[in-house]
């Protein structure tokens, strides 16, 4: 059976989905953006994915006419006729296609297109065992990150070095030496049985899976502290974790090839990881 992609009210096969050539987010990246994980054939946090997508629109001034309840009604659709037990679903809305013209179109009709695809979640509860490597970048992002954009150039570039280096992740270091995030992930370091991540401002994105893992440490009575951290601290760490959708907790073992604690997945991780999956399961059944 032919995969089907969802374009503009449509379901269509992949191979024959297609967008305007002066749609705004091919032109201006004017579009926002969600990935949302299947598992067990459900969407997890769907609400909080959708949340985010809403505040991005209103700080787009982007006026899209579907309700909540029509856009989770597509999605399941979507992941349902696609039969993809363990996947992603991924969401773009653009403001639409018009004449080119970087001030906003006087009547946009804004786009809403979706596919999804398989993803090997089982994957990363066997990378827990090991960790992963990260490699350092300056974050050369714009200053409103917060936004899930599809403006997404620095990243990229990022995350290519990061495959060059032979390493999982690029993490985004600031000009005064913060570290904010990665490419495509939320970072934290763990220091004397604290774990520590980023706050939230309009340098990094606001992760789903990063709000997930916040409530499940508070829930154990781990210690958070949302506040920044440098990269000196995070090579000084005793642990170092990331988290996004496609990577819900993994061990951070080396940062820049420095061994980060033992060099070994840590205690704080290991008491993390089943409380992690453990959610994900009792919200959509999945099990490793
Ligand atoms: N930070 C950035 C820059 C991202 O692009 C992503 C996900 O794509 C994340 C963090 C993690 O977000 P989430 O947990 O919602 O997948």
């Amino acid at each position: 059976m032919p995969q089907l992609a969802y374009v503009d009210g449509r379901m269509v096969p992949l191979r024959n989905a297609m967008i305007h050539v002066e749609d705004r987010g091919l032109q201006f990246a004017d579009s926002l953006y969600e990935v949302c994980a299947i598992m067990n054939g459900r969407l997890l946090d769907w609400p909080g994915h959708l949340a985010r997508l809403r505040r991005g629109l209103a700080a787009l001034f982007i006026d899209f006419p579907m309700s909540d309840a029509a856009l989770g009604i597509v999605a399941r659709r979507l992941v349902a006729v696609n039969g993809h037990s363990d996947g992603l679903l991924y969401l773009q809305l653009t403001r639409g296609s018009a004449r080119r013209d970087h001030g906003f179109p006087a009547a946009p009709s804004p786009s809403l297109i979706m596919t999804v695809r398989r993803f090997d979640f089982a994957q990363r509860v066997r990378q827990q065992a090991t960790g992963v490597s990260v490699v350092t970048v300056n974050d050369m992002r714009w200053r409103r990150v917060d936004l899930k954009t599809t403006g997404l150039l620095a990243n990229v570039l990022a995350k290519q070095d990061a495959r060059a280096a032979g390493a999982f992740e690029a993490w985004l270091v600031a000009e005064d030496g913060t570290l904010r995030e990665g490419s495509s992930t939320n970072a934290w370091i763990v220091k004397d049985g604290r774990l520590l991540t980023h706050p939230l401002s309009e340098s990094i994105l606001p992760g789903i899976a990063r709000s997930a893992l916040i409530d499940l440490a508070r829930g154990a009575k781990i210690p958070v502290d949302e506040r920044p951290f440098s990269l000196a601290e995070a090579l000084a760490a005793d642990e170092a974790l990331l988290t996004s959708t496609t990577a819900p907790l993994l061990p951070v073992v080396r940062i820049d090839g420095q061994a980060i604690g033992t060099g070994t997945p840590g205690p704080i991780a290991a008491r993390l990881a089943p409380l992690v999956w453990g959610e994900i399961e009792r919200q959509t059944g999945w099990r490793a």
